[in-house]
């Protein structure tokens, strides 16, 4: 359905865990969640509920996140369930990767097409820095795995910090050359967690114009990404830009958290609950939702940061 300002709203990105095997440090604090009690996150039928809701309102494409969706203890049934549902025409799943080497194939059977692998370095100390786990080369063979369990179009999610990983830009797009794969770099967000990092930190995407002169415009649409390539490259190389150019006049998506609450803008504390309803209550409150996503949010800055009231691994990113 048209929210109020005539964007035809079509995606959601459903949570299906708050928790993960990681600890990025833009993410997620060290010491992890604070759990919340069983009887406050969603079921599964409730989350299979809410989609068929959501679908029913006209959403098209669901992208199953988290925290990391592949802790979850019945994501493949979650999954097959949603790929089910009528009037959904894709399903997708982003993660860190490292559980993929077992659950690529077993995914793809459950009816998931695509896949986003985050992957925020290629130097296995750096990788352990940033997450603070030990897992470079389960991500790697993730990676892999996704590649050869034939997903169509396998992408790379890589955060630009500066100071950090703006250095191997280059290293990082080359892998379009070597791999069926595209790349793409997003903005780091100022989220609730996200003070460790320096004002330095915020590399606009402009960056990555500069540091690859070579790029060419690939002349598809990308949604919220533009999309360039390399001479010769396989796949894409993305920017994704929620700091330095705003989306939200093309924001065709609304978010579900693990604990049932709708978020129709990712930096807005507003949330609709959904816990506990039962198929017409989940219609109404999701079509309230809708209605009401705002315009645009007020822009991010270190000043500014996001009103999002939640980390991101409690959002769905
Ligand atoms: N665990 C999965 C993963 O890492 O791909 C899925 C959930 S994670 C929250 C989804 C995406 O959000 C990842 O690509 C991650 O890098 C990105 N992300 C998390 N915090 C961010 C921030 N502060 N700014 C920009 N992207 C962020
Ligand atoms: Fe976990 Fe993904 Fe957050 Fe990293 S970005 S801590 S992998 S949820």
């Amino acid at each position: 359905m048209k929210d109020a300002f005539g964007r035809e709203i079509d995606y959601l990105r459903l949570s299906v865990t708050e928790r993960c095997n990681l600890r990025c440090r833009y993410c997620m604090p060290e010491e992890g969640i604070c759990k919340k009690r069983h009887e406050e996150m969603l079921t599964q039928e409730e989350m299979v509920r809410a989609v068929e809701a959501a679908a029913a309102l006209g959403i098209r494409k669901v992208r199953i996140t988290g925290g990391e969706p592949l802790v979850k203890k019945n994501l493949l049934a979650i999954c097959e369930k949603v790929s089910r549902i009528e009037g959904i025409q894709e399903v997708c799943l982003t993660t860190n990767g490292t559980l993929l080497p077992r659950l690529a194939v077993p995914l793809r059977e459950a009816g998931v097409q695509r896949l986003n692998i985050s992957l925020d370095t290629l130097d296995p100390q750096k990788y352990a820095y940033i997450t603070r786990r030990d897992e470079f080369y389960q991500a790697i063979r993730g990676i892999k795995a996704a590649l050869s369990a034939g997903f169509g179009r396998v992408k790379l999610n890589t955060v630009l910090i500066g100071g950090f990983n703006d250095d191997e830009i280059g290293a990082l797009a080359a892998l379009t050359l070597a791999y069926p794969l595209d790349v793409r770099f997003i903005e780091l967000m100022p989220m609730v967690d996200g003070r460790e990092f320096g004002r330095g930190a915020m590399v606009s995407n402009e960056k990555v114009l500069e540091a690859l002169p070579q790029l060419e415009p690939a002349g598809e649409d990308g949604g919220v990404a533009r999309l360039y390539r390399l001479p010769g490259g396989q796949g894409n190389i993305g920017l994704i830009s929620p700091v330095s150019h705003r989306f939200c006049a093309r924001c065709n998506r609304i978010r579900l958290t693990a604990d049932g609450k709708v978020k129709t803008c990712l930096h807005s504390g507003a949330e609709y609950d959904l816990k506990g309803l039962d198929a017409p209550g989940m219609t109404a409150r999701l079509r309230r939702a809708i209605l009401e996503k705002p315009a645009c949010h007020n822009g991010l800055s270190p000043e500014q940061p996001s009103g999002a009231g939640r980390q991101m691994n409690a959002i769905g990113g």
